[in-house]
């Protein structure tokens, strides 16, 4: 099914299921950086992997550069089990690498490369879990999926956005699902736990411009928009927007709370309380920011444009904002929060709003599951 041509020269085996450090460094090697992607070439080199197991699988595209797998192992009557991830990297310019990021270098141990942590090195144990149960054949309680998507980093309008869109059927029965984030430990506090995730901040592209005095660069000048927009990204930088502590947040701390040594456990408690949360922040420490994120709107400036002319001040700047949204947020929420922080007033517009879900379903009987004491305890929830 997939097409032979490929431009990547690893060669394809059936014993590669018990070697995905290997499979790790063959998928590195495909240099899949979005934009563009251009995953194709690993893509279909999975499904030579799969051609050579026996196991069937179908692409599916919207781009045909930019094609998505889905593959299934048949399993008894148990609820089935989808493993997924993306093959698509973030990009590897101005940056400085010890090793080639392409070239999947082993050593001290390690994988040197663009996407050992995100996700080639959770597609590798994806797929060589896919491929053990294929040559082993053993079948498992319930149909086990694999689905190996392109366009995550950008969005996955052509990946994830596109199936669910266009092929809602392909995950009619699924309840549960393993992904990106979740099922890997996390010492917070000094105990082990074992954090799973049930919502999404939302993505929210903004471009904030700004207008202001201009002229010739050769006479004194105040109010520019380079002036106002500077003083935005410095605010924006070094301050907090408000906090929001959702049902699910308030659960996770609480659990923390319940596992922590007692004065860490009075800073989780304290964190749900919003008039002192930031406080708690900076006090903390252990690592915040993953809990400074999930508790407020963050909004980080990406890219300026302005000005094309030495000697000219522009009258016109635009400073691109990345911000990640609470779950319930909207984009005019977060759009007032930076106008009251800042007192500027920028003309916004929303370049890309991914609204999800507004809270997750935690009810306890299902999704909530405690360890005892001796195992440390940890917020569990549905994927
Ligand atoms: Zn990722």
């Amino acid at each position: 099914m997939a097409d032979a041509e490929t431009t990547h020269d690893a060669p394809v085996s059936t014993d590669v299921h018990d070697a995905p450090v290997e499979l790790l460094r063959d998928l590195i090697r495909f240099e899949t950086v979005n934009p563009p992607g251009d995953e194709k070439a690993c893509i279909d080199w999975i499904g030579e992997l799969l051609d050579a197991y026996g196991v069937e699988y179908d692409t599916y595209a919207k781009d045909p550069s930019r094609p998505n797998l889905f593959s299934t192992i048949s399993g008894g009557d148990g609820p089935p089990l989808l493993l997924y991830g993306h093959v698509d990297v973030v990009p590897v310019t101005g940056q400085e690498w010890t090793h080639d990021p392409f070239e999947a270098v082993v050593e001290d141990g390690h994988v040197w490369g663009r996407g050992t942590l995100d996700m080639k090195s959770g597609v590798a144990m994806f797929l060589a879990t896919f491929l053990r149960l294929a040559a082993e054949d053993e079948q498992p309680p319930g149909d086990v999926h694999l689905l190996v998507v392109s366009d995550e980093e950008g969005g996955g309008d052509d990946g994830l956005g596109y199936l669910v869109d266009e092929h809602p059927e392909l995950f009619a029965d699924i309840d549960h699902a393993i992904g990106e984030f979740g099922g890997y430990d996390m010492e917070i506090a000094g105990v082990e736990t074992y954090p799973i995730q049930v919502n999404e901040k939302q993505v929210c592209w903004l471009e904030a411009t700004f207008r202001g005095n201009s002229g010739h660069a050769s006479f004194p000048h105040e109010g520019t928009a380079m002036g106002k927009m500077a003083s935005f990204v410095e605010t924006v930088d070094s301050e907090r927007l408000p906090v929001h502590i959702t049902p699910a947040a308030e659960q996770m701390f609480e659990a923390l709370a319940d596992a922590v040594p007692p004065e860490q456990a009075e800073q989780f408690e304290a964190l749900l309380d919003p008039e002192q949360t930031d406080d708690v922040l900076d006090a903390m420490e252990t690592e915040t920011k993953m809990f400074d994120a999930l508790l407020h709107n963050t909004a980080n400036p990406t890219i300026v444009d302005g000005g094309d002319k030495e000697n000219v001040v522009p009258e016109e700047v635009t400073v691109f904002l990345d911000c990640r949204l609470v779950p319930g947020q909207e984009p005019e929420d977060v759009m007032a929060e930076l106008r009251e922080l800042t007192g500027q007033e920028p003309e916004f517009e929303v370049v890309r709003f991914d609204s999800g879900p507004p809270s997750a379903d935690l009810t306890p009987s299902r999704n909530w599951v405690r360890f005892s004491k001796q195992r440390p305890v940890a917020p569990r929830f549905r994927c």
